[in-house]
């Protein structure tokens, strides 16, 4: 009897989960690491028991890395890294790799998520906060004429997406001869990228990549080797650098599965395709929200909204917890809003299926329709 999972895979799938991260997964790499959980490639071992300094391993590891370049078309001078310690670890990995020997750097405060960035680079060095949103609620992204960049700053970091905030850069900052540093976390491979432009990009990797567990660096070669001394060996970029990301046990099964959604991804047309299908379904849910006539609304500014994480709330905040149990009964899981925001928040990442953004609309128009006395 075939499992229930296979039955499923590749066919619509009943729920459609909207989580922030560790998100939805692409039906068919969960199906295949299904068939290949028992016997890897014919070894007769499972890809949770492969030893991590074996051949097999590293070429999952390569691999997954090459495939990523491809993706991306990361240029031969910047090294991919896969780190522990998610994200947040990169809050303070940032500044004790990339400072070497400078006091300052700068800031770009945009939500959320940035701003737990520059709480941690406080403990490093002097932080200037370039632009900052706070005194909108973070309801935009800065522009380019806002920015008050220091030209002696180690680097300029900024946030590309505000996972919490639903609020995206549409272009590229310009930091000038200032290395540019971005947390893509939650945009990470849904669009393309001209990665010259950047000293560093970094991801962890529980949205569009997958499976949680390791964060994605891609550095720029010159800006290795200026580790702060007290920088613990395994999180120092050139070191990992050099030994291709195997300084320790990786987190061998996340890299496996991550290799395997960029498979997947590349067979659909790569990221210039995810982001054709990005910019068409968060259109779909903000034009359902927006003519909603005040039933529902975003507080972020049209030019600025993310395609990947739409926030929006309910004229009457007393229907919201009425609003995600009734989306949960329709099969439209984990769309509460952050924590600190409250809402609605309804993640896009690539493998979200067309059909799961159609039904959440639908349900959108229904669920107003039948509460329009509260408005
Ligand atoms: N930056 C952004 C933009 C995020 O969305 C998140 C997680 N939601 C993080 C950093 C922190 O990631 P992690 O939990 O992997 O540390």
């Amino acid at each position: 009897m075939a499992l229930p999972f296979l039955a499923e895979a590749g066919s619509t799938p009943r729920i459609f989960n909207f989580a922030s991260g560790p998100g939805v997964m692409p039906a068919a790499v969960l199906a295949q690491a299904q068939r290949e959980l028992f016997d890897w490639n014919g070894s007769g071992l499972s890809m949770l028991e492969l030893p991590f300094t074996g051949e097999d391993f590293k070429s999952v590891m390569w691999r997954a890395q090459d495939s990523l370049r491809a993706l991306l078309a990361v240029p031969d001078n910047y090294r991919i890294l896969f780190m522990h310690g998610g994200a947040s670890a990169q809050f303070s990995l940032l500044p004790l790799n990339l400072l070497g020997g400078a006091e300052r750097a700068d800031y770009l405060e945009t939500g959320y998520w940035s701003r737990r960035a520059v709480t941690e680079a406080r403990r490093y060095c002097a932080v200037n906060i370039a632009a900052s949103t706070g005194g909108t609620d973070f309801d935009r992204m800065p522009v380019q004429e806002e920015l008050h960049l220091d030209p002696g700053a180690a680097y300029c970091h900024y946030t590309s997406n505000e996972t919490a905030n639903g609020v995206q850069f549409h272009r590229v900052p310009d930091s000038g001869a200032v290395p540019l540093v971005a947390d893509m976390t939650s945009d990470f491979l849904s669009r393309p990228l001209d990665i010259a432009r950047y000293g560093m990009i970094y991801a962890s990797s529980q949205k569009n990549i997958g499976p949680a567990g390791f964060t994605v660096v891609i550095v720029r070669e010159d800006l290795l080797g200026r580790a702060h001394p007290a920088t613990p060996t395994l999180f120092d970029y050139r070191m990992q650098a050099e030994a291709g990301s195997l300084l320790n046990t990786p987190v061998t099964f996340a890299i496996y599965l991550a290799g395997l959604v960029f498979q997947w991804l590349a067979e659909r047309g790569g990221v210039a395709a995810m982001e054709c299908r990005s910019l068409a379904r968060s259109a779909q849910l903000y034009r359902a929200i927006d003519a909603s006539v005040g039933f529902y609304r975003c507080p972020v500014q049209p030019a600025h909204r993310s395609r990947m994480n739409v926030c929006f709330m309910l004229a009457d905040s007393a229907l919201t917890p009425l609003f995600l149990s009734g989306a949960a009964r329709h099969g439209l899981v984990n769309l509460k809003g952050h924590s600190m925001l409250g809402g609605v928040r309804a993640s896009l990442y690539n493998a979200m299926p067309d059909e799961g953004v159609s039904a959440l609309t639908a349900f959108m128009r229904k669920f107003a329709e039948e509460h329009a006395h509260h408005v």
